[in-house]
């Protein structure tokens, strides 16, 4: 089957993107083909988040991605979703005494980017979060514009969004080879072959294989495994209306979801692409750091998983045509931000593809395409 653009992956990234591409253009738009290998698109990363948007999460730039995106959050498209996508949460960034300094640090770099930012003092803190223990609560710094996201609802949206523009979803489709002819790709998958003219690698941990199969170079990616917990908070508390409590130097976070609360020690363990599981360890050093920053005692899960976090070696995403083949796109390496950064991160990469001016919402923010390009991954002496 014949397509202009084929996307590989289906999860948050593949299924933005491909939303974007068809979302204007009328009667010129592309004809795509989003292809996934698994029969439920989002099972990997995208199933996996705690649904945290955040504008001071991440590298200077991730935070503009997240910033530029929280209008398409806020005020989607009409008939996208029949509710709200995102819901008020907030943030503490929580410091022991030894870590005021990376407390103070954070808020004067995040101050200019983030909504409305404060940095309070533990009994402030611990009107907000009742559960933190005084003994180890030093400061914070608060994010009270962080919100909650419904990823199931976005996700959907977006490849909704897709279908009624065209897009063909494939699912059960394992991308297994690639070929260059002189004017077109031909993709061999587990559903059949498939051509374009271009195509696009959101394959989530899986995206250096794609390039390897399609004979270019790998950039590095690494997957992470991050590990989180589900548990009864204490009987009567309100916890839905805490803020989620990061540690300011990612050692751990906890974050209310519909009556729970979720723990994770924020491991990040490299693995090899799979369907990755929980670890004892890595719950039992999340059961350890959640109780000794708080007064809460995790006596039973209720639920458990783990998932990837896909880094390059900048810990930024790679958006854009491949160094060496400019008809091979890439969108991959999003890390912990591909939820937040999604339609900003989409809208980029659609502009690469298309040919088209990035987007306004990101070049007010002073955001520089170049800074996401795969050929800052690739050392010059590679390059073809
Ligand atoms: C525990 C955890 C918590 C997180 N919390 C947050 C958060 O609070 N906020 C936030 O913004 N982000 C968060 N993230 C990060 C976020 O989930 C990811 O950045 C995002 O889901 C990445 O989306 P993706 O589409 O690139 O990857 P995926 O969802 O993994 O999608 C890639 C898809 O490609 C498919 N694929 C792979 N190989 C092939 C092939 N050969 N052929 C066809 N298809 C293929 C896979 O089956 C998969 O469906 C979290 C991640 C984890 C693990």
């Amino acid at each position: 089957m014949k397509y202009d653009i084929l996307v590989i992956g289906a999860g948050i990234a593949g299924a933005s993107l491909a939303y974007e591409l068809v979302a204007r253009n009328g009667s010129s738009r592309p004809r795509v083909a989003l292809l996934e290998a698994e029969d439920t698109p989002g099972y990997h990363s995208t199933g996996r988040s705690v649904a945290l948007y955040s504008e001071c999460y991440g590298h200077r730039v991730v935070r503009m991605l997240s910033k530029a995106s929280r209008s398409f959050f806020a005020s989607p498209p009409a008939g996208f979703a029949d509710h709200p996508l995102m819901t008020p949460r907030g943030v503490l960034f929580l410091a022991r005494k030894d870590q005021k300094a990376v407390a103070e640090r954070l808020y004067e770099e995040t101050r200019a980017l983030a909504r409305r930012l404060e940095l309070v003092d533990a009994p402030r803190a611990r009107e907000l979060n009742p559960v933190l223990d005084p003994e180890y609560v030093h400061c914070c710094v608060y994010e009270p514009d962080a919100m909650d996201l419904d990823v199931n609802a976005v996700h959907q949206g977006y490849l909704r969004g897709a279908k009624a523009g065209g897009v063909a979803l494939i699912t059960g489709a394992r991308v297994q080879a690639l070929d260059r002819t002189a004017t077109e790709w031909r993709v061999e998958t587990s559903a059949g072959t498939f051509s374009a003219e271009r195509v696009v690698d959101a394959a989530g941990a899986w995206a250096d294989e794609v390039a390897e199969h399609a004979g270019t170079r790998a950039l590095g990616l690494v997957a992470l495994r991050r590990t989180v917990i589900a548990f009864d908070p204490p009987a009567g508390s309100a916890s839905d209306a805490w803020p989620m409590t990061i540690d300011s130097e990612e050692q751990f976070y906890i974050k209310p979801e519909a009556g729970r609360l979720l723990g994770s020690p924020a491991d990040e363990t490299p693995v090899p692409p799979s369907d990755v599981q929980p670890e004892e360890l890595d719950i039992a050093h999340a059961v350890d750091r959640i109780e000794r920053a708080t007064t809460l005692r995790v006596r039973a899960l209720t639920r458990k998983w783990a998932g990837l976090r896909n880094f390059f070696a900048d810990k930024l995403p790679a958006v854009g045509p491949d160094a060496s083949a400019a008809s091979f796109f890439w969108l991959a390496g999003q890390g912990g931000y591909g939820i937040m950064t999604a339609p900003a991160m989409a809208r980029v990469a659609a502009a690469h593809v298309l040919g088209e001016n990035m987007p306004d919402e990101l070049t007010d923010l002073g955001f520089e395409a170049s800074a996401l390009l795969p050929a800052r991954l690739v050392p010059d002496e590679k390059r073809a």
